[in-house]
C-alpha cells in the first residue's frame, strides 16, 4: 500500500471549490483526485484504481463500472442518481449513495417566498413603484392568507416542511399523496380531485416520473374550484405548461410562481415571461451557500463511511447490501 490507504476520484463537479471534500477525506487519509472526465474511456482511465467515486453528471455506465475492480461506493452529489447504471452497480456489489435531504429548508422557503410574493403582489408593486406609480388600488384584489387552504401534490420531506411553516400563518394544509399510508401531522390527505377543488394555493412537491409527467394538465386546471395560485418548485414537466398558460389566460387560476419550467432556460417567446401574475426563478430552490456546503460534505461522507466500514446515511440500491464488495461492520 502506498502513502494513502484509499484513493477517491471525483469524476466531475461544477461547484468550484472542493474544500469540504478535501477536509472530509483528510480525516481518513484518503487521496482525493478531481477530474472532469466526459466519456467512458476517460472515466475508466481516471477511475480504474479508485476505491470510491464522487459523481455529478458523468455517466457511469455498465461498461465503466465493469472496469473499476476496486470501487466499493459511488456517491452522487444530490438526490437523483440517473447518471449511474444502478442495476450494473448492484450486480457488481458497488454501493450507490446519495444525499436526499440537503436542501429541504431552501426549497420549502422558496415555495413560501413565492406564495407570499404572489399573495401580497410584491413583484408587481415593486415594478409599479419603480416606474413612478404609487397606488395600492392597482393591485386589487389582495386577499388575507390566514384561514386559506393550501393543497400539496406530494407530501414528502419538502411538502411536510412547507406545511409546518405554513401552520404559523394559520393556513389549513391538505395533500394528495397516494404513497403515504398515514397523514403526516397537520396535513389532511385527500384525493386529487378534492385537492384541486378545495385549494386556494396548490404547490407541487412530488418527484418527476412517468406517472407524474403532466399530472397537472387541462383537465386538472378545469377542476380547480377556487382560482388558486399555483406554485411549482419541484420539476417543470409535472405541469403541462401549455395548459398552464391557457389556464392563466382564461383566469382559471389567479397566479403562478415557478422555480422550474418544462424547458430551462425558457425560450424568449414563452408567454409566461410576459405575464404580470407570474413570478419566475431560475431553478434556485436547492441553493444556499449552506446547502451546497452540506451537500459536498455529505457526498464525501458517504464514501468515507463505506471505506471505513460503516453503512452510509442513504443507500439508493439497497439490494446491494447483501453482496457489497465493501467490508461493513453492520
Ligand atoms: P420526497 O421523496 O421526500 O417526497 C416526494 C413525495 O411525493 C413522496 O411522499 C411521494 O409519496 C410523493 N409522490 C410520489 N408520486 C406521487 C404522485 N403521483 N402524486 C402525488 N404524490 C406523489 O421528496 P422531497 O425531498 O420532498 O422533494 C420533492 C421534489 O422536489 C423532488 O422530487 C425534486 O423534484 C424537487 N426538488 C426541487 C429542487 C429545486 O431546486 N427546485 C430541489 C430539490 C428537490
Amino acid at each position: 500500500m502506498g502513502k494513502h490507504p484509499y484513493r477517491v476520484v471525483i469524476t466531475d463537479c461544477d461547484h468550484g471549490s472542493i474544500e469540504e471534500e478535501k477536509e472530509e477525506f483528510g480525516k481518513i487519509g484518503a487521496e482525493l483526485i478531481l477530474t472532469q472526465v466526459q466519456d467512458e474511456k476517460e472515466t475508466i482511465q481516471a477511475c480504474k484504481d479508485a476505491d470510491g467515486l464522487l459523481n455529478q453528471y458523468t455517466l457511469l455506465t455498465r461498461k465503466v463500472l465493469q472496469n473499476l475492480p476496486k470501487c466499493k461506493v459511488i456517491s452522487r452529489y444530490g438526490v437523483g442518481v440517473d447518471s449511474v447504471d444502478l442495476r450494473a452497480a448492484t450486480d457488481l456489489g458497488i454501493i450507490v449513495a446519495n444525499v436526499p435531504d440537503y436542501c429541504v429548508d431552501e426549497v420549502s422557503n422558496q415555495t413560501l417566498s413565492m406564495i407570499l410574493a404572489l399573495i401580497r403582489k410584491t413583484a408587481f408593486f415593486d415594478r409599479k413603484v419603480k416606474s413612478g406609480q404609487w397606488d395600492f388600488r392597482q393591485g386589487r384584489p389582495i386577499h388575507r392568507l390566514k384561514g386559506k387552504t393550501m393543497g400539496l401534490i406530494g407530501s414528502g420531506k419538502i411538502g411536510l416542511e412547507t406545511a409546518k411553516k405554513l401552520a404559523a400563518f394559520g393556513v389549513r394544509v391538505i395533500a394528495f399523496d397516494p404513497y403515504l399510508g398515514k397523514a403526516p401531522e397537520g396535513i389532511e390527505l385527500k384525493d386529487l380531485e378534492s385537492v384541486l377543488k378545495e385549494s386556494d394555493f396548490i404547490s407541487i412537491h412530488c418527484p418527476l416520473n412517468d406517472s407524474t409527467r403532466h399530472l397537472i394538465g387541462e383537465r386538472e386546471f378545469g377542476k380547480m374550484g377556487k382560482k388558486p395560485i399555483i406554485i411549482n418548485s419541484s420539476r417543470g414537466p409535472i405541469i403541462d405548461e401549455k395548459a398552464l398558460i391557457q389556464a392563466l389566460q382564461k383566469g382559471l387560476i389567479s397566479a403562478a410562481g415557478l422555480d422550474v419550467l418544462e424547458k430551462e432556460p425558457p425560450d424568449p417567446q414563452n408567454p409566461l415571461l410576459r405575464m404580470e401574475n407570474v413570478i419566475l426563478s431560475p431553478h434556485i430552490g436547492f441553493y444556499s451557500e449552506e446547502s451546497i456546503s452540506e451537500l459536498k460534505r455529505r457526498t464525501a461522507g458517504n464514501v468515507s463511511d463505506v471505506l471505513t466500514g460503516r453503512k452510509p446515511f442513504s443507500v439508493v440500491n439497497r439490494e446491494v447490501m447483501e453482496k457489497t464488495r465493501a467490508f461493513l461492520s453492520g
